[in-house]
């Protein structure tokens, strides 16, 4: 039972009980203080992917472990991601990337490109719309199956691992990924890199944040190249002085196995 199911379940007997047991004014405002509270928590599930509130979500590995996962939402971008696989190669890192399927369509060589050089590619939705915390699950399951269809086409490997848009979660996620059979990723730090003002300052949030078996999320679409090259760079080195190794997804659930 997810914590969405026990937590209305708990509400419910709890609203009848303290309706049916109190009398006079408190008959009507412990259960309305009950339903407040129930909101609250409820919106803090939507916004707050890593409670579980709704399903599983993977947003870190095994605390005890010195392996982090780089992960990057958005893309494929014809001027940043080339560049960010360069810096990887060059560095002999592993990433993944939630790619967005119309994205994957107009650019399918950088994807192949990310594949052949041992990367992972994740599934972000076919259209990464604002409103996709709003789709019902049949209209998210279309969502999403097409975004795979497009990477399996592309790669011939069709993705295990999906992110939603935002970082939003809901009842409706957790029905289409269950029906679907993938799982739900989040990110234990990083983002923010595109209000961010310098390189210097996503870095220092990210190594202040980070832990074992953490993962990280950065966006390699609408953000500078240079900025995003600068960040990465900084981000390899401080993770590295830290103690950490990057591995990918896969890895790092192993790990937590
Ligand atoms: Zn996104």
């Amino acid at each position: 039972m997810s914590k969405f199911h026990f937590s209305g379940l708990l509400t419910v007997v709890a609203v009848a009980l303290s309706a049916w047991l109190l009398g006079g004014v408190s008959r009507w405002i412990v259960p309305g203080a009950i339903i407040l509270i129930y909101l609250f928590l409820l919106s803090l599930g939507v916004i707050l992917m890593r409670l579980q509130f709704f399903c599983p979500v993977f947003f870190r590995g095994a605390c005890e472990s010195k392996q982090v996962a780089l992960t990057f939402d958005d893309g494929p971008d014809p001027d940043s991601t080339p560049a960010l696989l360069d810096l990887l190669r060059e560095k002999g890192l592993p990433a993944t990337f939630f790619c967005v399927g119309q994205r994957v369509e107009k650019f399918p060589e950088i994807v192949r490109r990310m594949q052949a050089e041992g990367h992972t590619i994740g599934n972000h939705t076919y259209a990464h719309s604002g409103f996709t915390n709003f789709y019902r699950t049949s209209r998210l399951v279309r969502e999403i199956s097409r975004a795979s269809d497009v990477i399996e086409k592309v790669t011939g490997v069709r993705p295990e691992f999906y992110r939603p848009p935002v970082g939003l979660s809901n009842p409706n996620l957790a029905r289409a990924v269950k029906r679907l059979n993938m799982t739900v990723v989040g990110w234990q730090c990083g983002l923010g890199d595109r209000r961010a003002k310098t390189s210097g300052s996503i870095v220092n949030r990210i190594l202040k944040k980070i832990t074992g078996g953490g993962i990280i999320a950065l966006h390699d679409q609408g953000v500078p190249t240079e900025k995003l090259i600068a960040t990465v760079s900084q981000l390899i080195d401080g993770v590295g002085n830290a103690g950490y190794k990057f591995v990918g997804l896969e890895q790092l659930r192993e790990e937590q196995r």
